[in-house]
């Protein structure tokens, strides 16, 4: 332990000398820490610049890469759509009747030109929300023309595959503010699923409701589900679960991603339910006022 002097012991003036060198060399001693902690915290700020600037860079490679995307899908959607054309021209028979051999490869060219026609279509939403050029419009206003344009279309699907499709609407018509083309792109995905991942002779089911200042949009099926150890990538971009490729090859693993960032954009949430071989239940929450500010309108 250091011995402490004091005045009395070594006499006012010595006391006084020993006082000031030790003061001096703990000023020293202060300067040369302050100097290194100057030396630290600009080491600091130069890390941080530079991370902002690695930051900027990425954030332009993204911007770049879904620009490139969105060109690319672009173009191949043309003559997509011309290919898709000329399939359908022959499918119903509109250049004259098929053999048994030639409707084959007419049905087969459909399906995959179909097929190819939505992953572009989903490629391109994909990388017009990622890019912020989705051009959301929201507006208050009524729910239903959304269903009536989809249910038809879900229910011919289902019917073909032997699933019944029912649903439960509040008395009042739903009457809220979104954006009318995000959010039936968000129900036509999620529906297509239900109907997608449910085997013949199984049901969907979906509800429209409201929960405080939120209306609630509730779609249950009975289908494959997905594994307990999938579940939490489910939103993820290009997801497909192990039993889902198995049960139905196609699929693009956009359309989840998609609509969760739709739905976020409304301030919303989506979440799944599922288990494994009983089915899956897919829960939308919007705010019946749109988009909080910080989402911006
Ligand atoms: P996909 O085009 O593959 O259907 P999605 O993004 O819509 O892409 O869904 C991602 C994956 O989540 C699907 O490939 C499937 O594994 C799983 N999935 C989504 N909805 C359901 C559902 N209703 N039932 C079972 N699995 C589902």
């Amino acid at each position: 332990m250091r011995e402490r002097r004091s005045s009395q012991d070594l006499g006012p003036e010595r006391y006084a000398l020993l006082s000031r060198a030790a003061l001096n060399q703990s000023e020293t001693e202060l300067s040369k820490r302050t100097e290194e902690l100057e030396r630290l915290t600009e080491r600091l700020l130069a890390r941080e610049r530079e991370l902002v600037k690695a930051n900027e860079e990425l954030k332009e490679l993204d911007r770049i890469k879904s620009e490139f995307v969105a060109v690319a899908a672009h173009q191949l959607r043309t003559p997509l759509t011309g290919i898709r054309w000329s399939f359908q021209a022959l499918h119903d028979l509109s250049m004259g009747p098929l053999d048994h051999e030639q409707r084959k490869v007419v049905d087969d060219g459909l399906r995959v030109t179909l097929r190819a026609v939505q992953l572009v279509t989903n490629l391109l939403n994909v990388a017009r929300i990622e890019g912020g050029r989705f051009g959301f419009s929201f507006r208050h206003q009524l729910f239903v023309p959304i269903l009536d344009a989809l249910i038809p279309r879900v229910k011919e699907q289902a019917e073909k595959k032997g699933i019944s499709v029912s649903w439960t609407m509040p008395h009042t018509p739903p009457e809220f503010v979104f954006d009318a083309d995000s959010i039936a792109l968000v129900l036509d995905n999620v529906f297509d699923n239900a109907v997608k991942y449910t085997p013949p002779g199984g049901k969907v089911h979906f509800t429209i409701g409201e929960q405080g200042d939120s209306v609630l949009i509730v779609i249950t099926d009975t289908g494959i589900g997905i594994p307990r150890t999938e579940e939490q990538s489910v939103f993820t971009k290009f997801f497909r679960a192990s039993n889902a490729l198995l049960f139905q090859t196609f699929g693009t693993g956009l359309g989840l991603y998609m609509a969760k960032n739709v739905i976020l954009r409304h301030s919303g949430s989506i979440s799944i339910e599922t288990k494994e071989g009983s089915g899956t239940k897919v829960t939308i929450k919007l705010p019946r006022e749109g988009p909080s500010r910080r989402e911006g309108v």
